[in-house]
């Protein structure tokens, strides 16, 4: 039988028609098909700029840098997400921190950040920027954590790499209402794909300029951000430090071609998360949060086992993995791996999210799992737990 994987891309052939006609054209990097997928996506998002950029990673650090996120400050995260998003603050020369997550959505504590604030603020070790992980795709209290970091001048830049498509508030996620910025990547598990890829959109109009110029080597070529009068047409000013992190065309006409059919991707997700939810109810198993009325991306399908069976974690896994399904483990909580631990981090700092990970397991989720499929993935979990 065809092993299941836990995520995976839908490709049409509307996919492979937008890419054929770049080939064809005239440019496969640099032309038009960028300037109008990020209209599209900033349209999507009901935020006014979009910047495309060549995957998330480049856009959690090229929106540090235009923040001029310095050595010696510190960035705050959630340690259940992808090292990345702490990840970025490194390549600013700053420091990353923490706040534990909520047991019951998995995302970011409101209490713990409150905690934590007002204990930062005591030291003076406040975060110049934090950034919330829409975790599994469903949105962060992000009224709430906006309310609490407001007094003291913190920046948010949302990590909504599992979030495009889903909602808060009942505003399409991206929509920046409690941010500064909010940050996609289109890798293939992701809501929709460029193959690598990501994008950062944002109301900003100053925000934005400075991303343009950051994504290509601080390069710019409008004669009033130059540093020196221009010498002539062909002349182009280098007046910031940065690297080369564009889509190309080929990538960004993909990315036009998915987007179109993105509500019905999420449509599709929501529609097999409902039926795991309703197939999955008898096992000894915490199902994922409901989300409070507000609709996920549904990004991933994490299950947790109970307490009383995690020790059976990894069995559960090897079995699934060897019956060809592709299960997986989103994620070790950041500051347990060897890099953070290496700047002190250790087993005990952030309880809950550790919790989470003791026991949890990501179950095959994608647009196109046909219905025996997951009806497959469901009668092997039956099989285990009935042993
Ligand atoms: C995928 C992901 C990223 C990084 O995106 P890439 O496009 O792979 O660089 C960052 N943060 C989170 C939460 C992600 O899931």
């Amino acid at each position: 039988m065809k092993p299941i994987p836990y995520g995976r891309q839908n490709i049409t052939s509307a996919d492979w028609q937008a890419v054929h006609s770049v080939l064809e054209g005239d440019w496969l990097t640099q032309g038009p098909h960028i300037a109008a997928f990020e209209e599209q996506l900033a349209h999507y998002c009901g935020a006014r700029h979009a910047v495309a950029v060549s995957h998330g990673t480049a856009a959690l650090q090229l929106v540090c840098q235009a923040l001029q996120l310095q050595p010696g400050e510190q960035l705050w995260t959630s340690p259940l997400t992808f090292a990345a998003s702490a990840n970025c603050a490194h390549y600013c020369g700053a420091q990353a921190g923490f706040v534990d997550i909520d047991r019951q959505s998995y995302n970011l504590s409101v209490t713990a950040l409150q905690q934590r604030l007002q204990l930062a603020a005591e030291q003076g070790k406040l975060p110049r920027i934090l950034i919330p992980v829409h975790f599994a795709g469903l949105s962060c209290a992000m009224e709430e954590i906006a309310r609490l970091v407001k007094p003291y001048g913190i920046t948010i830049v949302e990590d909504a790499c599992h979030a495009l498509g889903g909602r808060y508030q009942n505003q399409p996620i991206g929509s920046c209402l409690y941010s500064a910025a909010t940050v996609f990547s289109f890798h293939p598990v992701k809501s929709i794909t460029t193959g690598e890829g990501g994008a950062i959109v944002t109301n900003s109009t100053e925000l934005y300029q400075r991303l343009l110029l950051l994504r290509s080597h601080g390069i710019t070529r409008i004669p009033e951000q130059m540093e020196q009068a221009a010498h002539g047409p062909w002349f182009y000013d280098q007046v910031a430090w940065s690297y080369n992190y564009r889509l190309t065309d080929l990538q960004a006409a993909l990315g036009s071609s998915q987007l179109q059919r993105l509500d019905l991707f999420i449509s599709k997700r929501r529609a097999l998360a409902k039926e795991y939810d309703r197939l999955l109810s008898h096992l000894p198993l915490l199902l994922p949060p409901q989300g409070n009325g507000q609709e996920a991306a549904h990004h991933l399908y994490v299950i947790r086992l109970q307490d009383s069976w995690v020790d059976k974690r990894l069995a559960l896994f090897e079995w699934l993995r060897s019956q060809g399904v592709g299960v997986n483990v989103h994620y070790l909580p950041v500051h347990l791996l060897s890099a953070y631990r290496q700047l002190g981090f250790k087993e005990g700092d952030f309880p809950h999210a550790e919790w989470y990970y003791q026991g949890a397991l990501t179950l095959p989720l994608y647009p196109d799992l046909r219905p025996v499929e997951q009806q497959r993935v469901v009668s092997l979990l039956e099989q285990f737990f009935s042993k």
